[in-house]
């Protein structure tokens, strides 16, 4: 195994257990050219202080500004077929801590579970592997087989086409990884599951993220009992997606629920999990839309809503967004306290890493306070359980959420 010495100062985040070394922290002068120079995508290296302290064991990536992420803090770790079993085995004890209301489930969510580059959500039996870093490209196989052997899954389709691969040089790729098909073969990408007794159907291949926001189960449930318990009767549920918090308050009992989404695709299986769920479906509406320009037009039209859910794409992928992005927050928010009537529920979320708890709080008082409303926080939230994030590495906490009551 080669090994890469960080410049004087650099290892203290490592001492910390934070798993990404920048190329800042690699002075060209303090290792061997030839070394730096032979190290391909995805090689395993040995991560030392300047002063020769081993820290320990990580991938190497090439052209990403973090290039190298670590696999183990244990200095000895041998990384092969076996290191990704017990990996992976870990993450499933993780998530067995508490209660899951479904057999569709995040199993591994990468560095939060010591697998960097690494997610892998389960739905039924089948696995979704999205891989994103070189190191973790490097190690499909073994992780493919672990995945097999662990969770028991029958069939493994990679979603690999997220953006972010090219930051690390590697391509889009999607397809069943296991088991392979043989020639002119074909299998449905569509999968069934139930969440809290409502079922779903995705579609593995063209769903965004993985096909379904799993991070969101414990809110669709809480927003069902809040429904109930309030007696709400006409819901908005914006950013809609393919339905989770319609049948949420479906299920609920709310009397009318519009879903609005500008992704047609999702609005139409999100119309599917009405019928299949049983529900009349003339309790449902469905718009194909903008977000911020439908609430506009309620507002001057006077539309007034029981309870809305506003659960935006990332509006701020990183702190440098931030500002733009609590503009657009304030914005959507704001016009929903001014259509939401008084006792009335809003479930507002930001899943924005560059916006934090305390921020997003201030972002929802200043948009309820132009609004002229005052509300109660009855939750503050976040993502289930089995999206974790450690203590090591904050970067894992993106979702954030308040259900509030407005007076
Ligand atoms: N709440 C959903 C997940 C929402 S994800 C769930 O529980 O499953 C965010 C959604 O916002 C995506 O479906 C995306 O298509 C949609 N979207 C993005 N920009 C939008 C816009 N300007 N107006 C309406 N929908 C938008």
């Amino acid at each position: 195994m080669k090994t890469i010495k960080l410049k004087p100062g650099k290892e203290r985040s490592l001492l910390r257990r934070h798993p990404w070394i920048f190329e800042s922290a690699i002075h060209p002068l303090n290792n061997d050219v030839h070394t730096l120079h032979s190290l391909r995508s995805g090689d395993t290296i040995r991560i030392e202080s300047d002063e020769g302290r081993p820290l320990a064991v990580a991938s190497f990536s090439p052209t990403s500004q973090i290039r190298a992420r670590v696999w183990s803090f244990d200095t000895e770790a041998i990384i092969d077929h076996r290191f990704f079993k017990n990996a992976i085995r870990a993450a499933l004890a993780c998530r067995k801590a508490l209660p899951i209301a479904s057999n569709a489930f995040r199993a591994v969510h990468g560095e939060s579970d010591g697998l960097p580059g690494v997610i892998v959500d389960v739905y039924g039996d089948t696995a979704v592997v999205q891989i994103t870093s070189a190191g973790a490209e490097r190690w499909k196989d073994a992780i493919a087989q672990a995945i097999v052997s662990e969770l028991g899954v029958a069939r493994i389709y990679e979603r690999s086409d997220s953006s972010v691969r090219k930051l690390e040089g590697l391509e889009p790729h999607q397809g069943w990884l296991y088991p392979a098909l043989k020639d002119a073969e074909t299998r449905s990408t569509i999968v069934s599951f139930e969440e809290h007794g409502l079922k779903y159907e995705v579609d593995v291949a063209s769903g965004q993220k993985t096909g379904f926001y799993l991070d969101q189960r414990e809110n669709r449930a809480l927003f069902a009992t809040a429904i109930k318990q309030s007696g709400a009767e006409r819901v908005l549920n914006c950013y809609s997606y393919t339905g989770g918090f319609t049948l949420s308050a479906l299920s609920g009992g709310a009397k009318h629920v519009t879903s609005v989404d500008s992704s047609a695709l999702a609005l139409q299986h999100a119309a599917r999990h009405v019928e299949i769920n049983g529900f009349d479906t003339s309790r449902a509406e469905f718009i194909d839309a903008d977000v911020p320009a439908i609430l506009r037009k309620y507002r001057t039209e006077g539309v007034m809503f029981d309870a809305i859910v506003l659960d935006p794409p990332k509006f701020a992928p990183s702190a440098a967004h931030a500002e733009r992005a609590a503009r657009a927050y304030k914005d959507i928010n704001r016009v929903a306290f001014h259509i939401l009537k008084p006792g009335g529920l809003l479930f507002t979320f930001s899943c924005s890493g560059g916006i934090d708890q305390a921020l997003f709080q201030k972002i929802i008082a200043s948009a309820s306070s132009e609004a002229n409303s005052d509300a109660t926080i009855l939750a503050h939230v976040g993502a289930t359980h089995d999206h974790p994030h450690s203590l090591a590495f904050p970067e894992g906490e993106y979702l954030k959420g308040l259900l509030l009551r407005k007076m």
